[in-house]
């Protein structure tokens, strides 16, 4: 048996514990960034939909215009069309019902008219509406972007931060022994990055369950590794 000193292995572990609990939590906050960013992206996307309906309804409105103007320029025709038939009728009473015929025809042109004053007041309003939407649409793009370039510098932060740490834990891995290491990589992987952990007030800090008293004196003697019953973590002592 080499001889190890347990209590300065232990030491070093507690160093790689402290960089390996910051890469984790740093991990954990990474793979988050993806999502997001896809959900602000989704958010901002939505909120231009609205644009899009609303335009819709713009050009829409431009239709029924257009089909309305053609319906009058079409009723405007037949009347004049009418009125020269007018003066070839033979009797009084073709005269009066081409007459009434022209009348109808007028007051079906006034109500065409009248539907398309009311199209254009609807147009003005929906294209304030569009203008107004592309004002507000442009204050939430600044906002996207800025949300964006704030999730995207701090992915890069991160990224620099953990090439920091992984050549910090580089430099200590050398100092542990290879067993020992081992068996602390198995736990902190199995264990949410979480491998060597504290006894205080009789309790493991890493489960919360009790440790008993020969199980404190066993840690004591800077024996062996040893680890909780629990969580199967390695247990240690602030002396
Ligand atoms: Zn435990």
């Amino acid at each position: 048996m080499s001889t190890i000193n347990l209590k300065a292995q232990l030491e070093i572990l507690l160093r790689l514990q402290a960089i390996d609990t910051e890469i984790y939590n740093l991990k954990a906050e990474r793979e988050a960034k993806p999502q997001q960013l896809q959900e602000a992206e989704k958010i901002f996307q939505e909120k231009k939909q609205r644009l899009t309906s609303l335009e819709k309804e713009f050009f829409d409105l431009q239709k029924q215009r257009k089909d309305k103007e053609l319906e009058l320029a079409t009723k405007e025709e037949a009347g004049k069309k009418l009125q020269t038939q007018l003066y070839s009728l033979k009797t009084n009473k073709e005269y009066q019902a081409m007459l009434q015929q022209i009348q109808d025809t007028k007051a079906d042109a006034s109500l065409i008219e009248d539907k398309i004053l009311e199209i254009l007041d609807k147009t003005d309003k929906k294209k304030a509406e569009v203008e107004q939407e592309k004002l507000r649409l442009k204050e939430e793009e600044k906002i996207f972007f800025f949300e964006k370039n704030k999730i995207e510098s701090r992915i890069k932060e991160i990224d620099d931060r953990l090439a920091q740490l992984e050549a910090q834990r580089k430099q200590v891995l050398p100092e542990v022994d290879k067993k020992i290491l081992a068996q602390y990589e198995r736990i902190l992987n199995n264990r949410d990055g979480l491998a060597i952990v504290a006894v205080e007030n009789n309790s493991c800090k890493g489960c919360n369950m009790f440790v008993p008293a020969q199980v404190i004196n066993l840690i004591k003697m800077y024996e062996r590794i040893i680890t909780c019953e629990v969580c199967n973590r390695i247990l240690y002592i602030n002396e």
